[in-house]
């Protein structure tokens, strides 16, 4: 299986051309040539059961791999008992809704660590994520890969050694490498192939080849302060890194089969597309 190139969300131009549902996104997107899409729970968990099932349908007719972003406000640091019971809520949601679309993957942003010691931070997310894990158990939706993402911005957490870190808990989790929040957050550290390399050889020795494999990644160029992420662009603002053809180059060497969802901002489709061809480019 090559790997899956897809968009977060859907494009400006699926709406310019006169298109209203995601139900659409599925054919659209084969249309295009493109294999997965992120269909975004961010601002909330309101899409209907029987909604979940059309969409997962024509996923399923059109080939396209389904995955879900959990909503933003997800915290598994915090503090506050309430707040934390609904953050673990939102993940257990999001699983039920992947599971009514048949949705191979839930991605989340593993919390905040403002104010926090970031081991303890880390330490209180790693006991919320396993109480998470067991209900999903309970539940029997242990199939629905669960894939933390590694943050752009200081006060989140979410480095890429945080969230390696919450992988190791359980072999079923996968996790998102954001190498434009990676990019942000190291100030511009990936230029070279071997930054890039140094990522994915990190990765393989604390979760193993099958994971570095079968990485769920975003990708986007991504404009950053000294606090890290601060504004998505689109593939065409060569202004901001990262660049993709170093990370093609080495997805082609190491065999690997991830996928791929471009968060631009409003080209997302089209730029999911060109880095699919940037990426064929090196199968030659
Ligand atoms: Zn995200």
């Amino acid at each position: 299986m090559p790997p899956k190139f897809g968009p977060a969300g859907n494009s400006e131009s699926f709406y310019e051309q006169g298109h209203k549902s995601s139900l659409e996104m599925p054919a659209w997107l084969k249309d295009m040539g493109l294999d997965a899409y992120e269909y975004s729970l961010s601002r909330g968990i309101n899409i209907k059961e029987d909604t979940a099932i059309k969409l997962g349908e024509k996923a399923k007719a059109y080939n396209i791999h389904l995955s879900i972003h959990a909503p933003y406000y997800i915290n598994l640091a915090s503090q506050d008992a309430e707040k934390l019971n609904n953050s673990i809520n939102y993940i257990i949601n999001s699983v039920k809704a992947a599971i009514w679309m048949g949705a191979k993957r839930v991605v989340f942003h593993p919390g905040s660590c403002s104010n926090m010691d970031r081991k303890f931070a880390l330490n209180c997310a790693i006991d919320a994520l396993k109480s998470t894990l067991f209900i999903i158990k309970e539940m029997k939706c242990e199939d629905v890969i669960i894939c933390p993402e590694t943050m752009g911005k200081r006060n989140q957490l979410g480095t890429l050694d945080e969230v390696l870190e919450l992988c190791r808990l359980n072999e079923g989790l996968t996790p998102t490498i954001d190498f434009g929040h990676i990019n942000a957050l190291g100030q511009g550290s990936l230029k070279s192939k071997e930054d890039f390399e140094a990522v994915l050889i990190k990765t393989k020795n604390s979760l193993g080849e099958y994971r570095l494999k079968n990485l769920h990644c975003h990708f986007s160029r991504i404009e950053f302060t000294n606090n890290g992420e601060k504004k998505h662009w689109t593939y065409k603002d060569v202004q901001y890194g990262p660049d993709f053809p170093p990370l093609a180059e080495l997805l082609v060497k190491y065999h690997m089969n991830p996928v791929i969802i471009c968060e631009s901002r409003g080209t997302m489709a089209e730029d999911a597309l060109e880095m699919k061809n940037i990426y064929q480019s090196f199968l030659k």
